[in-house]
């Protein structure tokens, strides 16, 4: 495992020990990582899974931490966050490409003041280029895969390779990333000339109905399940069916199901991943019971229980 002396010989890297994960996570729970790093560049990260694999250490890469649900026992390990790789370049011919930790928010803005369109679903979804990319992610009718076109990724044995649009079996809600161990270091997107003005007010209206719909003013991780299909493969939204299962407003310790938005849960008062696991639980049951419908996750649910 690695240790405060495993670092001793790269004084530069940013380096935390026994760190509240609730310190960075959108639903502000989870317990702490053991050891846990923000690399400032591709060669910071290289060296931290360099000194990862030396020492048998587990890696975990979160970007915004804004899809997660921490346990209340932490992250064993090695936690990189990438929020602090955010360089992002134009190449003039409207592709632009991120690294793994800038912000959509911030992304979507940049192509915005260059007259970029395709990009203002994103505007705003609160991840970071990486975990959209993971995720897919997407709103209002687009997602991720439409405007990708490559990614650099680096595997956990220290191999950078590219990927292109058809390596990465891109569906709802999920990406090639997921099935492989490999960590994304920066995307590539492809975007077509626009009106500044007009994809502003896209950018504003689409803002204005999340501040209107979503309960933006409490922690939370988003919407918290997938969209099932019904028997003929249309969608059922999720929402709709939990207030209708009686579900808005039901409690579980300090977490809630939104009264704004029966998609997600709200952390209203000091609620603990356990509290939010509970409550997964119980919707999931009680929306089956009632509609026989099975709700699936897309919240990533990761590290270790709370030891009593
Ligand atoms: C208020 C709110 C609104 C939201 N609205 C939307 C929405 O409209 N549409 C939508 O799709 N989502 C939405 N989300 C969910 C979330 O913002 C997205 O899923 C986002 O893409 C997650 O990015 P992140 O950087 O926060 O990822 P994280 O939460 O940090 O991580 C998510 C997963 O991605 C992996 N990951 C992160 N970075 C990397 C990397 N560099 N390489 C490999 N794996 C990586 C992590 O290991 C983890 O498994 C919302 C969330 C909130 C809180």
């Amino acid at each position: 495992m690695l240790t405060q002396d495993s670092f001793k010989d790269l004084p530069w890297l940013t380096v935390s020990f026994n760190s509240p994960l609730s310190d960075v996570t959108y639903t502000k729970v989870g317990g702490p990582a053991d050891v846990l790093s923000r690399p400032k560049n591709l060669s910071e990260l290289t060296d931290l899974l360099r000194l990862a694999r030396e020492t048998h250490t587990p890696v975990t890469v979160l970007g915004n931490a804004s899809n997660l649900v921490v346990r209340d026992g932490g992250i064993r390990g090695l936690v990189i966050l990438t929020t602090s790789m955010t360089s992002v370049k134009f190449d003039g011919e409207g592709k632009v490409t991120a690294e793994a930790g800038c912000k959509l928010s911030d992304l979507t803005a940049l192509a915005q003041k260059r007259s970029l369109t395709g990009f203002e679903f994103a505007c705003g979804i609160p991840g970071s280029v990486g975990g959209a990319v993971f995720m897919n992610a997407g709103a209002y009718g687009c997602e991720i895969a439409d405007i990708f076109h490559s990614a650099t990724v680096v595997s956990p044995f220290g191999v950078v390779k590219k990927l292109y649009k058809a390596e990465m079996d891109f569906r709802y809600r999920h990406s090639v990333l997921q099935d492989e161990n490999a960590i994304l270091l920066d995307a590539t997107f492809e975007l077509a000339p626009g009106q500044a003005e007009t994809i502003q007010a896209k950018m504003d209206d689409l803002m204005a109905q999340r501040r209107a719909k979503q309960p933006l003013e409490y922690p939370s991780c988003g919407s918290v399940f997938k969209r099932p299909k019904d028997a003929d493969g249309n969608p059922i939204y999720v929402g709709p069916l939990i207030q209708k299962a009686g579900l808005q407003g039901h409690r579980i310790g300090g977490v809630e199901v939104s009264t704004k938005h029966a998609g997600f849960m709200v952390n209203v008062d000091h609620g603990t991943a356990s509290d939010y696991e509970a409550l997964i639980a119980y919707v999931i049951a009680q929306v089956y019971e009632q509609f026989g419908v099975t709700l699936e996750p897309e919240v990533k649910i990761i590290g270790s229980p709370a030891t009593k």
